[in-house]
């Protein structure tokens, strides 16, 4: 196929870099100055975007998603594929595929999870929104870039199912941490807590593939010093998602918000920022109840 991949940066320049070695035409663009293995470069978005079959976008955020694709969408093909890989709030993935319908583009939203190490190593698992048409069309592609990809309804869905599995994610990684804490408080020893709760009701991602302490269960970022892995900002950034999602539809998540509360602490005033997220144990580790 050809492909127009419009923000090359962490998690796009190794998507873009596996759809070429996968034999396909990939014609890149990124406001910052890059190198992708098997990509060529134009000088603007429309450019890349220019009759290719399909478009994929992995941008930072919604304001510059929407800006793009009023950039593109008008040169792109009719019955050309926009999927937008990005992780971005519900709304703007909806606008953004209102304007795609109208000009007979076929739009999808489908963030990702699984990180840089997934981008690079094509094991990402893609959350998707859109007509089945244009998953159909699409699907050969997350067979190359990621190793799952789950048809979760109409636009939108797919940022829907993304930021319903991240703010799980924040609550049970808070709460494993948390849990970690009071257990040394109580002079319980990590390597117990692990066996128990790994093997019981407590059990969760975050603690039994993810865990937080260092030296215990799997090997993760707090083996490394908490460089990430996922960074605390990037958890914040979804959790803000999910809240700004649950006003707009009226949902209660008051975990949901108290985990975003704690991030934001961490992140923008607790020396967070650039972290993992799962450095939340030092954090709990060092504070008292008052
Ligand atoms: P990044 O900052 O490394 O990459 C974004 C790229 O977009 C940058 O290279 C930037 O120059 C480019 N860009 C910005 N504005 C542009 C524009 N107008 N036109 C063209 N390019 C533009 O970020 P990333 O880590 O690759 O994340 C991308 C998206 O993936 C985000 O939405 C993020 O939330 C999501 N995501 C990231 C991870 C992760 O672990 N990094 C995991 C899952 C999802």
């Amino acid at each position: 196929m050809n492909i127009g991949f419009i923000g090359l940066g962490n998690m796009g320049g190794p998507m873009a870099a596996n759809l070429a070695r996968a034999g396909h035409v990939v014609t890149g663009f990124d406001t910052a100055t890059v190198s992708i293995e098997g990509v060529s470069l134009a000088g603007s978005a429309a450019e890349a975007a220019n009759d290719q079959d399909v478009v994929i976008t992995m941008l930072p955020n919604g304001n510059i998603l929407r800006s793009v694709a009023e950039e593109i969408v008008p040169a792109m093909r009719a019955g050309s594929v926009f999927v937008d890989c990005s992780t971005v709030d519900v709304d703007s993935a909806r606008a953004v595929a209102e304007t795609a319908d109208k000009a007979d583009v076929l739009p999808m939203d489908a963030p990702v999870s699984g990180g840089v190490g997934g981008a690079q190593g094509g094991t990402l698992t893609f959350m998707v929104g859109g007509s089945d048409a244009a998953f159909n069309k699409a699907a050969p592609l997350f067979e190359i870039m990621g190793q799952k990809a789950v048809h979760c309804g109409p636009s939108g869905n797919g940022q829907a199912a993304k930021i319903c599995n991240n703010m799980i994610l924040g609550v049970t990684m808070i709460a494993t941490c948390e849990s970690f804490a009071l257990a040394d408080k109580l002079g319980l020893d990590r390597q117990a807590m692990f066996d128990v709760v790994s093997t019981s009701s407590g059990y969760s991602w975050s603690m039994n593939a993810y865990c937080p302490a260092p030296g215990i269960g799997p090997t993760s970022p707090a083996d490394n010093d908490y460089t990430p892995g996922f960074a605390a900002d990037l958890m914040l950034k979804d959790l803000r998602l999910s809240q700004q999602a649950a006003e707009s539809a009226d949902a209660d998540t008051p975990l949901g918000k108290a985990a975003m509360d704690l991030y934001t602490s961490f992140v923008e005033s607790e020396g967070g920022s650039g972290q993992d997220f799962s450095a939340m144990l030092p954090r709990f580790e060092k504070r008292s109840r008052g």
